[in-house]
């Protein structure tokens, strides 16, 4: 075993490798940019070098800084987490190169699989199934088009080199090919440096389920069984699974036995995936499984495996590269339970699932029901620069129906406050009936976004108790235990007080009034200020931030956050946040709104397509940008001629930043 590595990535990955590699007595080194300075991964590792700026590009990519830290700090081996280099081959020969083992695959076995198409071909000769489709050199239009039509619609348009859900384009419509073709080109080559794509059918009822496999440097290949991974959101997975519902023996070894023969075909040593899509339409037939790619490197995903197999496969990842036979061969690999892991993340649900930034004012898991991977703790920041992915939340039960259950109560459990979070959306989608049911499939998200993006309004003694909150912040005491004044202040001050809430776009103005020790009345403060009846709230304690109130006979645990000019209130699984507007001096900015194209978002501006003076029609696509994970085009909000072009294609920019101003068009 090593003495010594080096963790080439950041976040909960990183964490998650340092955490085996101190259980095994392997002394670990970070790395980290400058806005990761006090990173958990950071304060985590034994030793750990700066390696940079806060952008990707100056810090986790370059490969040659990560290498001269290694060598600097004497460790032998460098884990390249996920993402950022883990599927570089240049670096892993550099790496070599230096002396050093990668803890991954050879390069060689990374080359073979790392473009789809070329990926395929071999697969295909490997006599493993792949999606039907066209996989050669041809990139023309009239070509591609014209392959399309052989195979079917829909098509999906995948760049070659893509990865992460990008470069990739679904047409169901002959005369929609072209624009798809070239905006999946422009994603590929901005994303990936290459442009080239494929063209395959795109599978009905589609699930995605991948086989787990790992190799050893001895020739022994064997697979950890299957993950289903069908709830995604623009090909990203959301929530992920093992075993898959439905499997049945002979499917599984089927999958099995495939993955293993692509697995072996390159000489596969590490920890690997084979990525299946499956036709569902029928149940999961032996016959209708499909290999899309392979994915050379430890999954996100992998810690459900872990949880149904019992094994630890980043303690496997160190063992096979260390020179190790395989710990278990395949008979021996046993599993048992059921398993669910979700990606929370810092986004907007309600607005396109952007991703949102934020200092987090409180984080607390639930420890009890749910092993939590995650790289940041309160206090730290979700920065545009990278992953917005505040950690997985991983449980186990013995049956479906029992994790299921267990997982809607984690996240019940799970506060976040200080950005805008998928939680909500997650408790919607585990408790979703079809999920409940099993009956997955990869558009099942999509179709039903609407409902599940449903938030429930904020319920009458939330706002009492809001209330009850906010008069702190209208004394101006800065403080995170909003209450600790209430007691005091029964004894010197007026009766009544009047306090303003923020709820959504609604405002209220409410009453608040002692009655005695520890009981309020929260009223209305005139007609119509507030729809809230009159509520009678005994304060039955309150302490760290926990405040337990009395309303009706039925005492409810909340927990009352403040940060910022807002105050939030979470029980019952919901959460609610209620703006405290007396302290928030944001004045509306002159200017209609719609003159100017604002930025969403923190991101990059990839194309800028119009210039000054030229007169534009409402919703004409002005700007497109880039922003983490996802393209977006920004249009104009009405008819109007460009004043101004304020950015430059390249420049990163700041959420709210004003991108571009129209004026009138002229009489
Ligand atoms: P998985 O199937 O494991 O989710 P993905 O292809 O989606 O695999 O990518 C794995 C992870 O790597 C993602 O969660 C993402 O955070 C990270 N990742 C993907 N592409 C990039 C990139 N270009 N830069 C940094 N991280 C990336
Ligand atoms: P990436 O490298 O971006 O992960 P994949 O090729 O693995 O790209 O595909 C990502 C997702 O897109 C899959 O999980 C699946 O949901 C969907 N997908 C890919 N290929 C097909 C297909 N032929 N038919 C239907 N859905 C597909
Ligand atoms: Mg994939």
């Amino acid at each position: 075993m090593f003495n010594k590595i080096l963790i080439a990535n950041r976040g909960e990955i990183a964490c998650r490798v340092i955490r085996t590699a101190a259980r095994l007595g392997v002394r670990t080194v970070a790395v980290f940019s400058d806005a990761d300075q006090s990173a958990l991964h950071v304060e985590m590792a034994d030793q750990a070098v700066h390696i940079g700026g806060s952008s990707v590009a100056e810090s986790y990519l370059k490969g040659d800084r990560i290498i001269q830290a290694a060598l600097d700090t004497g460790a032998e081996a460098i884990h390249p987490g996920y993402g950022f280099l883990s599927e570089n081959p240049e670096f892993v020969d550099a790496v070599e190169t230096a002396g050093l083992v990668f803890i991954g695959p050879t390069a060689t076995a990374i080359r073979a699989m790392g473009l789809k198409d070329a990926a395929k071909s071999l697969m295909e000769k490997s006599g493993v199934p792949v999606v039907p489709g066209y996989h050669g050199e041809a990139q023309e239009l009239v070509v591609l088009a014209g392959k399309a039509n052989e195979i079917g619609f829909p098509v999906l348009i995948k760049a070659r080199a893509g990865g992460g859900g990008k470069g990739m384009r679904l047409v169901e419509d002959p005369k929609d090919f072209a624009e798809a073709l070239s905006a999946a080109k422009r994603e590929g080559k901005a994303s990936f440096g290459d442009g080239r794509v494929l063209v395959e059918k795109f599978i009905a009822s589609p699930r995605h389920i991948e086989i787990q496999v790992f190799g050893d440097n001895f020739d022994n290949v064997v697979h950890l069984y299957e993950r289903d991974c069908s709830l995604q959101r623009r090909h990203q997975k959301v929530i992920e699974e093992a075993p898959a519902p439905g499997m049945t023996d002979e499917m599984r070894e089927a999958m099995g036995q495939a993955a293993v023969k692509a697995a072996q075909a390159i000489n596969y040593s590490g920890a690997g995936t084979i990525e299946f899509i499956v036709d569902g339409t029928d149940g999961l037939q032996p016959d209708r499984f499909f290999f899309m790619e392979m994915n050379t490197r430890l999954q996100v995903e992998h810690p459900v495996t872990e949880m149904i197999t019992g094994l630890d496969l980043v303690e496997w990842q160190l063992r096979v590269a260390s020179g190790e036979k395989l710990p278990l061969a395949q008979e021996e690999i046993k599993a048992d339970g059921w398993a669910f892991e979700a990606r929370l993340y810092a986004e907007d649900t309600q607005k396109g699932f952007l991703p949102a930034t934020g200092t987090l004012a409180h984080l607390k898991f639930a420890e009890h029901e749910a092993r939590n991977e995650s790289g940041v703790r309160q206090g730290d920041t979700i920065t545009p620069f990278y992953d917005p992915m505040i950690a997985k939340i991983v449980v186990k039960g013995a049956d479906r129906e029992t994790a299921r259950l267990k997982m809607v109560s984690a996240l019940e459990r799970t506060e976040v406050v200080g950005t805008t979070t998928n939680l909500a959306f997650l408790v919607a989608l585990m408790a979703h009936e079809g999920f409940a049911s099993g009956d997955v499939d990869t558009g099942l998200i999509d179709r039903e976004l609407d409902r599940l993006n449903r938030l429930g309004d904020a319920p009458d003694h939330f706002i009492a108790a809001a209330a009850l909150a906010a008069i702190d912040a209208q004394r101006d005491v800065v403080s995170t235990e909003p209450f600790e004044l209430l007691g005091l202040w029964a004894h010197w001050t007026a009766p009544k007080r009047v306090v303003h809430l923020m709820y959504g776009e609604e405002s209220h103005e409410l009453a608040v009034a002692r009655i005695d020790d520890g009981k309020w009345l929260v009223s209305p403060y005139r007609d119509g200020s507030s729809p809230l009846p009159p509520i009678t709230i005994d304060i039955v304690s309150n302490a760290g931030g926990t405040l337990r109130v009395q309303i009706d006979g039925i005492v409810t645990t909340m927990r009352t956050i403040r940060h910022e000019d807002n105050l939030t209130i979470i029980a019952e699984g919901m959460v609610h946040t209620f703006g405290l507007p007396d302290l928030s001096a944001a004045d509306p900015e002159p200017g209609e709104i719609s003159d100017r194209l604002i930025a969403p978002m923190p991101g990059v501006i990839k194309q800028i397509n119009v210039k000054a003076g030229v007169a534009v029609l409402c919703e004409a696509p002005l700007i497109v940008m880039e922003a983490m994970k996802m393209e977006m085009t920004l249009t104009a909000a009405r008819d109007g001629v460009v004043e101004e072009v304020l950015v430059l294609e390249g420049q990163q920019v700041s959420d709210g930043d004003i991108l571009l101003n129209l004026e009138p068009v002229p009489e």
